[in-house]
Parts: structure tokens; C-alpha cells; sequence
């Protein structure tokens, strides 16, 4: 973002504004910790602010400062799109491609509201008035500390922001071990601490509340996984009937892909898991080192995402779909190999 855009956001931002802000569908830590980080700073600067999920998210993220305020647009259209079409500002945070906000993609291109996009994924549209991408970036609540430094209002952030800024630089980095986190990200995390956020209460609520069926859900993935050591790849699958069977809730597959790709040699990791509802199977995909699971997911599972972690799917069955994954690993035995 260049200095005159930074002066003018704050022209903009100087008298109150109806602003709308929007995380990608099915949001992650990082979104909802990024839409509530940042709703809480524009509150304190007295604007009039709604925040709009597309839809539902884990209930391991309902505990947030804020997250009450969430609306939903499946279940609150209406008074969802009556919001977007009133407003000045929209903010749509760690996402950059309208379809990636599900059914709000239309009510968000016609809408004529000066857009800014604060987002950290590979190859950004252009929708946006304001695009702040920046792919080596943790996260996108990283990518709001940012945004508020750069208006020079750190001194603004206290208990509630940082709370929210923590969650989301927290599960984007694995809990700090990925590649993307910098001594910066620490800095950054040391602020956060330092303003309030409660580090072993938030990993607490986070990754220590699981219920039992999700363990024995987790039992179930585990037993269906499987090794290609030629392609140093593993993958595991989740049909419908198992998620039935262990009564799943959304947010209980999250993190089990890594499993795959914390066996020994393994580079590429997948899970697939069948979605009847939605008639997909949903791909969750990752990888050590140079191999980049968002162009195999952009090549052949309409999605994306980063070098590391993208998501995709298939309209196939579940068989199919992993028929063909399996077939394609050969063209990309070279890449998987380093060689
Ligand atoms: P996950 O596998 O945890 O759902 O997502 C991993 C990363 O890929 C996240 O950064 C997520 O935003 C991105 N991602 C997940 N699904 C999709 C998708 O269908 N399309 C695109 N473009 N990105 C996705
Ligand atoms: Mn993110």
C-alpha cells in the first residue's frame, strides 16, 4: 500500500462511515480474529460497523471478544444485504476473490461502497479501491496490525484487538512454526501480549476443547490413511457416513490434514471429505518446502490458497476424486522428489 493510499484511508476514515466487514466463507481463525480485531479498532474511532460471515464457523473460534455480533448471511439475508447496500466501506479480510464469499458474491460486486482488501493469498482480483495483499505475510490479522500501524494508531490496540489479532497469526502459523512466521510475527505477538492478549487462555479455548467425538472422529481419519512413498504423498479421506457416524460439527476436520504431512518423508498431504449437502467433496491440501499445493490446486481442484495450504474441490465421488489425485502424482513425481 503506498503512502498516498494510507493518506487517503485516513481521509476516509476521519468522519464516520457505515462500514460492512467480510471474511471468506467458512472462516478460519484468522478470518474471524481479523474481522473482530478490526471491528473493535473502528468502533473505537466511532464509525458504524457491521461484520457479515457468510455462513456458520467452529465453535472452538465462539468465545472471541465480539464474536456475538457476528451476523450471518445465510440465515440473515435481508438484513445482511439491507447493510452492504447502505454502506460506505467495505472491508472484505482474507480473501481476494468475491466467489471465495459464497452467495454474498453478488449482493458484494454491485455494491458501489469504496472496497478494501486486506488479504494474504496468491493472486489477488482487482475489485478493490484499496488492495493491501501481501503473500508473505503470516496472516491477515498480522495484515491488520499492519493496517493500524501504518495509520499510526498501535496505541489504540488494547485486551479486545489484540485478543483477536492473536488468534488468527496463531492458527495461520500452526501456532508459530510454519515458514511464513517471521521475528517480526513474534514482535508483533510480544506487542499483542503485552496488550492484553491472554497467549495460554487462547491456545486453551482453541485447541483444548475438543469433544469426544471428535477425538474418536480423528481415530476414524487416522485409520483411513494412506502412503504413496514413490510420490511422497499421503492422503486421508472422510465420507459422509463417518461424519454421520461421529456426529460432526463444523470445525472437526480442522488440522487433521496435518497428520498426513507429519509422517516422515512425506512432502504432499491431503484430506478429502465428502459433503453430500453441497454435493462436493471439499480438498484440503499441504506440503513441505518448495512444492505449491495452490497451483495443483488452481491446475485441477478450482481452488487455492498458499505454497504450503490451499483448499480446492471436486464434483466427482469420493472414489473418483481420489482416483484422480492418485493419477495425477506421476506428472509431478520430479517436483515432489526435488529433483
Ligand atoms: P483449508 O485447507 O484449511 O480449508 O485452507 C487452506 C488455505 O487455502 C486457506 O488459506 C484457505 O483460505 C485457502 N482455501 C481453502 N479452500 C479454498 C478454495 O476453495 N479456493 C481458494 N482459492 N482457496 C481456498
Ligand atoms: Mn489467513
Amino acid at each position: 500500500m503506498t503512502k498516498d493510499e494510507i493518506t487517503s484511508i485516513k481521509q476516509l476514515l476521519s468522519t464516520k462511515k457505515k462500514i460492512v466487514i467480510v471474511p471468506h466463507k467458512n472462516p478460519d481463525g484468522d478470518a474471524i480474529g481479523s474481522i473482530l480485531g478490526l471491528y473493535h479498532y473502528l468502533l473505537k474511532k466511532n464509525h458504524d460497523v457491521a461484520v457479515i460471515s457468510p455462513n456458520d464457523y467452529p465453535s472452538f473460534l465462539k468465545w472471541i471478544p465480539g464474536e456475538n455480533i457476528i451476523l450471518k448471511h445465510d440465515s440473515q439475508t435481508k438484513m445482511c444485504n439491507a447493510l452492504i447496500e447502505a454502506a460506505d466501506i467495505i472491508f472484505t479480510l482474507d480473501f481476494n476473490a468475491y466467489h471465495r464469499a459464497g452467495n454474498m458474491e453478488s449482493v458484494l460486486e454491485k455494491s458501489s461502497a469504496i472496497k478494501i482488501m486486506i488479504d494474504h493469498h496468491q493472486a489477488p482480483d482487482d475489485y478493490a479501491t484499496y488492495i493491501f495483499s501481501d503473500v508473505s505475510m503470516s496472516s491477515t490479522c498480522e495484515m491488520i496490525y499492519h493496517f493500524i500501524d501504518m495509520l499510526g494508531d498501535t496505541d489504540s490496540i488494547k485486551a479486545d484487538i489484540a485478543t483477536c489479532l492473536y488468534v488468527g497469526i496463531m492458527t495461520d502459523t500452526g501456532s508459530f512454526r510454519f515458514r511464513s512466521t517471521t521475528s517480526r510475527t513474534h514482535e508483533i505477538i510480544a506487542h499483542l501480549i503485552d496488550k492484553g492478549a491472554d497467549n495460554t487462555q487462547i491456545h486453551n479455548n482453541v485447541y483444548d476443547t475438543n469433544t469426544y467425538e471428535r477425538l474418536q472422529l480423528l481415530g476414524c481419519a487416522l485409520n483411513n490413511l494412506k502412503v504413496i512413498p514413490e510420490s511422497k504423498t499421503a492422503y486421508i479421506s472422510l465420507s459422509q457416513e463417518e461424519l454421520f457416524k461421529y456426529n460432526y460439527k463444523k470445525g472437526d476436520t480442522e488440522g487433521v490434514v496435518n497428520y498426513a504431512l507429519s509422517l516422515e518423508n512425506i512432502v504432499l498431504a491431503a484430506i478429502f471429505i465428502e459433503d453430500k449437502q453441497e454435493g462436493i467433496i471439499k480438498i484440503s491440501l499441504r506440503s513441505k518446502g518448495d512444492f505449491s499445493v495452490n497451483e495443483l490446486s488452481r491446475a485441477h481442484f478450482e481452488g487455492g490458497g498458499h505454497t504450503n495450504a490451499a483448499g480446492g474441490k471436486s464434483h466427482l465421488s469420493l472414489h473418483d476424486t481420489i482416483e484422480k489425485f492418485i493419477n495425477l502424482l506421476p506428472s509431478y513425481k520430479k517436483a515432489l522428489n526435488n529433483e
